[in-house]
């Protein structure tokens, strides 16, 4: 075969295998209503001006990478929770005031298999109005608060890790309302550098140093 015909040859693998990757993704796209939701808040056609502003869940001035979003292609497909990610021992803050439910802090491995998820490290805060969140993949003994503690929006509440399911160190962060007796998920607004806004995944937020 002369280079032109190899080189053809090899492009019409990958366009194939693009192609197959991305008919597989479209096929496993969540069905929740939710998703649909949040896009729409996320481009701001539909407009909410009452529900609460969260902080960003790191010290004031700091900035990371959301490397998955609501409804994220990779581990969020039926998740409305958001990954930012940090290096281990990053200090994690309180995006709101509450009370502490829930504490792991014995897990001791992780990676990117869900053999490991009973290992994720996590602390979660309930919050006046009865809404909970939960600081995922926190490092070994990484939680720095006890349950029953009252904690302070933007109190430093653990340190980030890598315990659980993950693939890289990060932040899982997400949000449940008891509606229906069931829990459901939810997404919420942020405080950031630019705004109040609906996160998107692959975006770097910054917490403004005034907040
Ligand atoms: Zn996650």
């Amino acid at each position: 075969m002369n280079v032109v015909l190899q080189l053809m040859h090899r492009l019409f693998i990958a366009a194939t295998i693009l192609l197959s990757a991305l008919f597989l993704a479209s096929c496993s796209v969540s069905k929740n209503p939710l998703r649909k939701t949040i896009k729409l808040l996320q481009k701001g056609e539909l407009k909410d001006d009452t529900s609460y502003v969260y902080s960003l869940p790191f010290e004031k001035g700091k900035k990371y990478r959301l490397v998955q979003g609501y409804f994220g292609p990779f581990s969020h497909k039926e998740r409305a929770a958001l990954d930012f990610a940090m290096k281990r021992g990053t200090k994690v803050c309180a995006a709101r005031n509450g009370v502490v439910v829930r504490v792991k802090e014995d897990g001791d491995r992780g990676g990117m298999n869900r053999k490991y998820r009973p290992y994720g490290n996590n602390i979660v805060i309930e919050h006046a109005d009865g809404t909970r969140a939960g600081y995922w993949h926190l490092q070994f003994n990484g939680a720095l608060v006890n349950v029953g503690d009252t904690v302070q929006q933007g109190q430093v509440i653990g340190l980030s890790g890598k315990t659980g399911y993950a693939a890289m160190p990060h932040l899982h962060l997400l949000v449940w309302r008891y509606d229906n007796n069931r829990w459901e998920q939810i997404a919420t607004r942020f405080r950031t550098q630019k705004g109040i806004v609906y996160l998107k995944g692959w975006k770097k937020y910054k917490r403004p140093d005034n907040e």
